[in-house]
């Protein structure tokens, strides 16, 4: 099936990545090993289950990045080492997390409405100092079946403070619409919510730092599918270090870590990978390539392109 979007592109053709092979992080102390796993035994037995990483020196094995070779390292940056990179065990090994005030309501624009007040005018990470005009939220249906998040706010966006306004965001409402939705019916976030400055790539700290909030908002929106653009959202939300051509093409369940949706009948999302629209401006031939990707989340909600118009 073609489609207005897919058609502008050319022939599809992958990227001719070179990994070099990387070290797995583990923790390689049997003490620290077994002091852990008795502390997470512990806190389930109080029905305890969510634990996130305080920023700090840490004894965990340090992993090498890959070293790749890409015209467009944004798209194959390297992964967060760890979902969980656990502290020496000590009474700080883990944080236990607390309810969030979002929690309590069950409507989404509620909580989206908390969750933005505890963002407040943030100064979290070091890209509140660093030229952004505004925080970029979010936007869009807080009810949605399927969101998008981006690596983090462009100009116009950081302008705007909307997130995807500028050309990668019209190729993104193009691509929605390819999809037979308006860009009303999703909603938009990115890893990040200050535009990092010269648009480079949002660094490790900062996304760490950021993330929670994106988790939070994925927990009060709840949606069916949430299609990460680009690898700095996809490797930053899964946590698997995988060149592009890997991670994308399947659907992973997802539930955003260290947060929790007020309904409990929520059990996660599908997650699928595609091409951030700025690479595919870059690089139209990718955009069949990124069709299929939206085809395979078309297929799952059931949505059908429109119909062409009458010649
Ligand atoms: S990027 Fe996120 S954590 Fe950093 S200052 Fe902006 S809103 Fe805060």
């Amino acid at each position: 099936m073609v489609n207005d979007f897919a058609a502008t592109g050319l022939a599809s053709g992958r990227n001719d990545y070179r990994i070099i092979p990387t070290v797995v992080p583990t923790i390689q102390n049997p003490d620290l090993r077994r002091a852990l796993a008795e502390r997470i035994r512990y806190y389930n037995e109080l029905g305890i289950y969510d634990f996130y990483r305080r920023e700090g020196k840490s004894e965990t094995i340090e992993a090498e990045p890959p070293v790749l070779t890409s015209e467009d390292p944004r798209e194959e940056m390297p992964a967060r080492k760890s979902a969980i990179a656990p502290k020496p065990a000590d009474a700080s090994v883990l944080e236990v997390l607390t309810p969030t005030a979002e929690q309590t309501v069950t409507d989404p624009v509620a909580a989206l409405k908390l969750i933005r007040e505890d963002l407040g005018d943030c100064t979290r990470c070091k890209l509140h100092q660093q030229g952004r005009k505004q925080i970029v939220f979010g936007v869009g249906n807080p009810h949605a079946d399927l969101m998008f998040v981006g690596e983090g706010p462009g100009a116009d966006e950081d302008a705007q403070g909307e997130p995807f306004v500028g050309r990668a965001g019209q190729l993104l409402n193009n691509m929605i619409k390819a999809m037979g939705i308006r860009r009303e019916d999703v909603y938009i976030a990115n890893v990040v919510k200050c535009r990092p400055p010269g648009n480079r790539t949002p660094e490790r700290d900062e996304c760490d730092t950021c993330s929670p909030f994106l988790m939070r908002q994925i927990a009060a929106i709840k949606p069916k599918v949430i299609v990460a653009l680009g690898a700095v959202a996809a490797k930053n939300m899964l946590a698997i270090n995988a060149p592009m051509s890997e991670l994308r093409g399947r659907f992973y369940d997802f539930m955003p870590s260290g947060a929790r949706s007020s309904d409990p009948a929520w059990q996660g999302a599908k997650l699928a990978v595609t091409y951030h629209p700025a690479f595919l401006l870059r690089d139209p031939r990718q955009k069949g390539e990124a069709w299929k990707d939206l085809q395979m989340v078309m297929k799952y909600l059931g949505l059908k392109p429109p119909p062409k118009p009458a010649e």
